[in-house]
């Protein structure tokens, strides 16, 4: 039998090592040396193998694959990767639940993060949504005190359904998201059975200047599949990573159909809903879905904590032709998500490899902890701008993908508007009432799990919420309350 030659063990500086079993000790029964470097090196990265844990979306899973345009938005955008029917775009797209640590279920009735980084050729447009087209909240201000709410209890460190619900009896404008949490679709079977939604309004804009306001939808073609809270509790914490990485490995790649839905600036002017309020959706009779291409999960990560737990999505990466909206949300969130990057990984956290663009990078950014080489400092060695070294390499503004301006109201002041007036149970109606008997059941046996156990004031502010949406969805949630009490 002919020997393997294994390749060498090294330092992390390329060193051959020796010896890998055994610390240098004085005699067979003497004390480890000073000089065990080795040892040392390895213990000390050790120390150091864990970064912050994300405070939401902490435990994920995520994939590589392929979005193929089948439709060409080149009438609304001059994006580059929605020009040409057929062209494909490398993507890496990760799952998460929101609530939990790492160490929790995939099975959480919670809602599922859909991350998706586009690696087009004029740099990452990154959509970083949920399963769900709506969010709890339309104003960032309010984000760190729901997620406080949903989380585990400061003294006890136990679940905490008075705080849940006391979160939620104060903020109404989280019924109708609340409403999706608790319904069938609360707890998926796999991340290969949930839709994806952008959430936000985001904009596209074309060569001609025209802005579109535009809503992303990915509907999964696995069909949606749901679990519920007693299969749930059967399930393996770890189920929904273990179907991903054995589907994509067995070369049953899953698949979700995009959609968007178009709205042009004189219709969000005069639309009766706010479009840029992220507790709503666009009714599909009043803007369609418009089918535009398929995206496909096909290479699972080689790595799980290089490529997962260091991946950084932002809604802040746009790339030209897709921009911003005046959602509050999502402008809260363009700083936020940055922030929490270079907080978890570091300034340079976009030359990491998953997160870094497939198109080349100038600019005069320089330094920080672990800095790559920036090829226009290189070339150049100019490191400020404007300069003179046109002909040295060194990069210049693209001003043809300028954004046209942003018409906004022309009365707008800056004030503090209260908003919690906005129609906030409509929306929430309208789902209740598109549910079948059975779905209804399930919503409201949802709800009084949780809200049995708070207090009778919280039950009856959530029950006053629930009668605004629908008198019926308010008598089952009472009745369903009262069987538990
Ligand atoms: P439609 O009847 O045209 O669409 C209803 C939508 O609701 C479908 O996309 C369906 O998804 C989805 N749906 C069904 N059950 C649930 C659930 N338990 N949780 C989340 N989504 C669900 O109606 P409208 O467009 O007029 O919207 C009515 C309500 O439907 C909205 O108030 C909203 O709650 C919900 N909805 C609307 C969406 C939109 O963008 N308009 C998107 C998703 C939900 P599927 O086709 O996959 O079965």
């Amino acid at each position: 039998m002919s020997e393997i030659k294994r390749c060498p063990m090294t330092t992390s500086a390329g060193a051959p090592v020796a010896e890998d079993n055994q610390s240098r000790t004085v005699g067979a029964r003497g004390p480890v040396t000073f000089d065990n470097h080795y040892l040392f090196e390895k213990l000390a990265h050790f120390n150091r193998e864990r970064i912050p844990e994300r405070i939401v979306h902490a435990r994920g899973s995520a994939a590589y694959g392929t979005f193929t345009l089948t439709k060409s938005l080149s009438d609304y955008t001059i994006a580059d990767f929605l020009q040409t029917e057929g062209q494909k775009t490398d993507i890496f797209l990760r799952f998460s639940t929101v609530g939990g640590g790492q160490d929790s279920s995939d099975y959480a009735r919670d809602p599922r993060g859909f991350a998706v980084k586009f690696y087009t050729r004029q740099g990452n447009w990154d959509l970083v949504g949920n399963n769900t087209p709506v969010f709890f909240l339309r104003d960032g201000i309010k984000f760190p005190d729901f997620i406080h709410s949903q989380k585990k209890n400061p003294r006890t460190n136990l679940p905490d359904p008075q705080a849940v619900y006391e979160f939620w009896a104060n903020n109404p404008q989280s019924l109708h998201q609340s409403t999706i949490l608790m319904s069938d679709r609360g707890i998926p079977l796999s991340y290969r059975h949930v839709n994806g939604y952008g959430s936000h309004t985001l904009s596209f804009w074309n060569e001609n200047g025209e802005r579109f306001w535009v809503k992303w939808h990915f509907k999964t073609n696995q069909g949606i599949k749901t679990l519920t809270n007693e299969e749930a509790a059967k399930m393996p914490a770890f189920g929904a990573q273990k179907d991903l990485v054995d589907s994509i490995d067995n070369g049953d790649f899953p698949s979700w159909s995009v959609k968007v839905q178009i709205m042009t600036e004189a219709e969000a002017r005069n639309y009766r809903i706010n479009p840029f309020d992220l507790t709503k959706v666009w009714p599909h009779q009043d803007f369609p879905l418009i089918e535009i291409g398929q995206l496909e999960l096909n290479r699972n990560v080689d790595n799980f904590f290089a490529e997962n737990e260091q991946a950084a999505f932002a809604p802040s990466n746009f790339v030209p032709g897709i921009g911003a909206s005046p959602d509050r949300m999502l402008q809260a969130r363009l700083l936020a998500y940055q922030d929490a990057h270079r907080y978890r990984i570091g300034a340079n956290y976009n030359q990491i490899p998953v997160n870094a663009p497939r198109c080349p990078v100038h600019n005069y950014q320089r330094d920080g902890a672990f800095a790559g080489i920036t090829p226009s400092l290189a070339g150049s060695g100019a490191n400020f701008y404007p300069n003179d070294r046109a002909t040295q390499g060194a990069p210049a503004t693209v001003p043809a993908v300028a954004e046209p301006p942003m018409a906004i109201e022309a009365d707008a002041w800056l004030n503090v508007y209260d908003v919690q007036d906005e129609d906030n149970f409509s929306q929430a109606g309208e789902l209740f009432r598109i549910m079948s008997d059975d779905q209804k059941n399930q919503l409201v046996n949802n709800i009084a799990d949780g809200l049995s156990q708070a207090s009778k004031d919280v039950q009856e502010r959530m029950f006053a919420q629930y009668e605004q949406a629908d008198p019926d969805y308010a008598a089952r949630v009472k009745a369903a309350v009262a069987t538990r009490s």
